[in-house]
């Protein structure tokens, strides 16, 4: 419903969205989201991009 798509857009991404939560593992390559369920990648962007 918001577009999200995994890759940016106009230079714009999950990892500079106050919305994001980066991944908590070391490892894990993928966050959460505030508004969006299901595993975020940082370089993914949706709708309610908004910058931190
Ligand atoms: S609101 Fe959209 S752009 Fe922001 S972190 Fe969530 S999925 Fe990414």
């Amino acid at each position: 419903m918001l577009h999200y798509q995994d890759s940016p857009k106009d230079g714009h991404s999950c990892s500079g969205c106050s919305s994001f939560r980066p991944p908590t593992a070391p490892d894990a390559e993928t966050g959460t989201c505030k508004v969006l369920e299901g595993p975020i990648s940082p370089h993914g962007w949706c709708m309610a991009y908004s910058p931190r």
